[in-house]
């Protein structure tokens, strides 16, 4: 009797920026693990901002599709958190 095998239900990483988004994303960069355009928010006041660059915990954020935390460091780049600084 033949066997069907199912494939595993796959993870599509599909793109979900709506035109907004993508807006947004060229002024603030993109995860530099997943791509995704990022919207970071201010930690106080939740306005859509970039963090301000160089000063520890509040210059980092959490990529919400890949999870990865990362840095801010200025002009629409990120980088991965390297695990150092305050
Ligand atoms: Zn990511």
């Amino acid at each position: 009797m033949p066997v069907t095998i199912e494939p595993d239900e796959e993870v599509i990483d599909a793109p979900d920026e709506s035109a907004d988004d993508l807006d947004m994303g060229s002024l603030w960069g993109r995860c530099p693990v997943c791509g995704k355009h990022l919207r970071p928010r201010d930690k106080n006041t939740d306005v859509p901002a970039p963090p301000p660059v160089g000063q520890g915990y509040r210059s980092r954020a959490k990529c919400d599709r890949c999870h990865s935390v990362i840095v801010y460091i200025g002009k629409g780049d990120w980088v991965v958190w390297d695990g150092r600084g305050a």
